[in-house]
């Protein structure tokens, strides 16, 4: 029996590609980070930067957790919240989807919606009311992910770790996008510092100026920057694959209707860049892709063929089920 259910965080299992796989050399994995509780990823370092916090006595008994985000990092801080009885308020812009906004408030969080219409350094934008709440409220702490060491840290102390003896140090490639790049710069430090030969490759969405591309707008959710964050390394990441979004998505359902996989955008990304890499690969490579969140947040988007054609992002599905015999 378990303490309380941030100990069911991390652990997460590495799953190899069957038959999206067909006619590969090299073997592809997916560390399949959906069955964290919060469902991502970001759970391991939602607790990683509380934890952190409190050590520092930045963030006390009865503190208030106050950031600018609706995206897994809030559900992570939401859920450690909840199990330790901080309270836990969020700034969002109000285009963020009602699910999302939902998904916080069902943690026991609460909710600011920001106008979107006004400029980014704004008072009135979420970054500025998230900063006025946090000067206002006595107790209050920002974990900022995109500035906090806990991030790439909790990578570097548990996702690594877990690559390299999963695979008893057999993995060649390890493949991840980059949000804050937390993940990439952590699990990239700890392969390296294990084995230096193991090749950091960065999944970029097209338009993301991270890999070098022109600047310009993408749907997959949670990767690609128009800066380079702080928590971000890029000294660990030995090449880049750009993807467009209808090769995410289209990986992404590929992954569910194909492999039993149900997870988001950004997981399509890093396979497909795994897929697309893994190509040039012989026999004993095995290249370990990120799958960052359960795809039940995107229902209503990349799975909905409705969505796909109203952002005229239609392509081919490949059959889901194989083709008897006797046909
Ligand atoms: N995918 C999703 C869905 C995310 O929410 C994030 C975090 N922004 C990432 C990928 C990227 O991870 P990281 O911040 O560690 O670069």
């Amino acid at each position: 029996m378990l303490e309380s259910i941030l100990d069911t965080v991390g652990h997460t299992p590495l799953v190899l590609l069957g038959r999206m796989t067909e006619g590969l050399q090299a073997k592809v994995a997916v560390k399949v980070e959906f069955t964290n509780p919060g469902g991502s990823v970001k759970d391991r370092v939602a607790m990683a930067m509380i934890a952190e916090a409190e050590l520092r006595g930045a963030l006390r008994p009865g503190g208030t957790i106050i950031e600018a985000t609706a995206g897994n990092t809030g559900v992570g801080l939401a859920m450690v919240a909840a199990v330790k009885g901080y309270r836990c308020i969020f700034v969002l812009p109000d285009k963020m989807s009602t699910e999302k906004i939902s998904l916080l408030k069902a943690y026991g969080a609460e909710v600011v919606v920001t106008p979107t219409a006004v400029a980014p350094d704004s008072p009135e934008s979420y970054n500025g009311v998230a900063d006025r709440l946090a000067r206002e409220i006595p107790g209050a702490w920002r974990p900022n992910q995109f500035t906090n060491e806990a991030n790439p840290e909790s990578h570097y102390r548990t996702t690594g770790p877990e690559i390299w003896e999963q695979t008893r140090g057999k993995v060649t490639v390890f493949v991840a996008g980059v949000g804050t790049g937390g993940t990439i710069s952590g699990v990239g430090k700890y392969l390296k510092e294990m084995n230096p030969h193991i090749k950091i490759v960065g999944a970029d969405p097209e338009g993301s100026v991270l890999s070098g591309g022109t600047p310009k707008p993408w749907k997959v959710e949670g990767i690609g920057e128009d800066f380079v964050p702080k928590t971000f390394s890029s000294k660990y990441v030995d090449d880049w694959v750009r993807v467009g979004d209808t090769e995410s998505f289209q990986v992404a359902r590929e992954l569910a209707r194909r492999e039993g996989m149900l997870l988001g955008g950004s997981s399509g990304t890093n396979v497909a860049a795994a897929l697309r890499y893994a190509r040039r690969l012989g026999p004993g490579q095995l290249v370990v892709a990120l799958g960052c969140d359960t795809g039940r947040n995107y229902l209503s988007k990349f799975f909905d063929d409705g969505w796909l054609i109203a952002n005229k992002l239609t392509f081919t599905e490949v059959p889901a089920h194989s083709v008897g015999d006797l046909l």
